[in-house]
């Protein structure tokens, strides 16, 4: 692309999966992007490592067939509006935003009857195109989301997975309903904290992770139950739920087993809402746990442009999220190496790098 004559400067810092292979390189003259006619460039403040980004970091076999070499990654940020193209109407300079990390080019059927988050053409921040570990990144117009001024960077930098929880809990329609939410990872204890403001009655949480356990009774769940402890648990949600079962399963690990138990503990006629992606193929009873049980199954991807962000928004200055404890660590991004050891190891849950 040429050159554009805006007054920054034309190279900046970015992380980079520069090889084949594990880790990630900072790239401190990587060229600044250049802005289109409709694009928004965004000087990033605060960006979050997602589990996407682990797996790129650890370069596994969904990374070595998805992700082009050379290519930034990241992709939940917040910051603050350095230039507008041409066409940009909504958007002005120093304003604070984050933004949708699906782009589509808004053609395709789901993209025109509401659905875009499930574009058939969709292209993802830091996975398919240049992402946010970097100090600017360039998105369209049409995907920028301004940040409420009561919503600090820190917890705007987590839209993106706050997002997917929020998407989750309320397509499930909790309100007044008993909850199973298999899997604390740091989308399972935000489901855990926007279930609760939601209105679930009462919310039930299983892990193997003791210390996650923990935290998702601080934010608000009922029990929390050991699965490698064996499964007694499901006879206590039973028996705690006029032997029915749960109303709602929020699925969160995408580890077969807790799939398993978790259709077993949800009542005939219930709701499952399944956000958590098996490693590969699962085998799984559809006859018992599905089709004889009348429930309803929903596959939950990104979030919903925009009811999710407006509910998100919403449920953040209700105040009534806790997400203080979910984010738990900051690095600068000269020390990336100790941001992602710190998430990789289990030390940390959200850990943000801060770019500014
Ligand atoms: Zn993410």
């Amino acid at each position: 692309m040429p050159a554009d004559d805006l007054d920054l400067p034309r190279t900046m810092r970015a992380l980079v999966k520069h090889h084949a292979g594990e880790g990630l390189q900072l790239d401190p003259e990587r060229p600044r992007p250049t802005v289109g006619p409709l694009d928004v460039l965004i000087r990033v403040q605060k960006a979050g490592i997602c589990g996407t980004d682990r797996h790129i970091w650890q370069w596994d076999d969904w990374a070595a067939g998805r992700i082009p070499v050379g290519i930034v990654t990241g992709h939940e940020f917040a910051g603050v509006v350095a230039a507008v193209g041409d066409a940009v109407k909504t958007v002005t300079v120093g304003q604070r935003v984050s933004a949708e990390g699906h782009i589509t080019a808004g053609r395709d059927y789901n993209s025109r009857t509401g659905n875009a988050h499930i574009a058939r053409d969709t292209k993802i921040l830091g996975v398919d195109r240049d992402g946010v570990f970097a100090d600017y990144v360039c998105v369209p117009e049409s995907n920028v989301w301004p940040i409420h001024p009561d919503i600090p960077d820190r917890i705007a930098a987590t839209f993106d997975p706050l997002g997917n929880a929020v998407h989750t809990v309320m397509a499930a329609n909790v309100s007044a309903k008993t909850v199973l939410i298999s899997g604390v990872g740091i989308i399972g204890l935000m489901a855990v904290t926007v279930a609760k403001a939601a209105g679930a009655s009462r919310i039930y949480c299983t892990d193997i992770n003791p210390a996650r356990l923990g935290l998702a009774k601080r934010l608000g769940a009922h029990e929390a139950f050991n699965s490698a402890e064996g499964n007694e648990w499901m006879r206590t949600v039973r028996d705690e739920t006029r032997g029915e079962g749960v109303d709602v399963l929020l699925e969160m690990s995408g580890a077969p087993q807790a799939m398993d138990e978790g259709f077993r503990t949800l009542r005939n006629g219930g709701t499952a809402a399944l956000l958590g992606l098996p490693a590969r193929s699962v085998d799984f009873d559809f006859n018992a746990n599905i089709i004889f049980k009348g429930c309803t199954v929903l596959g939950i991807n990104g979030r919903r442009m925009w009811q999710t962000w407006y509910q998100m928004e919403e449920l953040l200055l209700s105040g009534h999220i806790e997400l203080d404890e979910i984010i738990t660590h900051e690095f600068p991004i000269g020390r990336y190496d100790k941001a992602f050891e710190t998430m990789i190891s289990g030390e940390g849950i959200k850990v943000l790098i801060d770019v500014d």
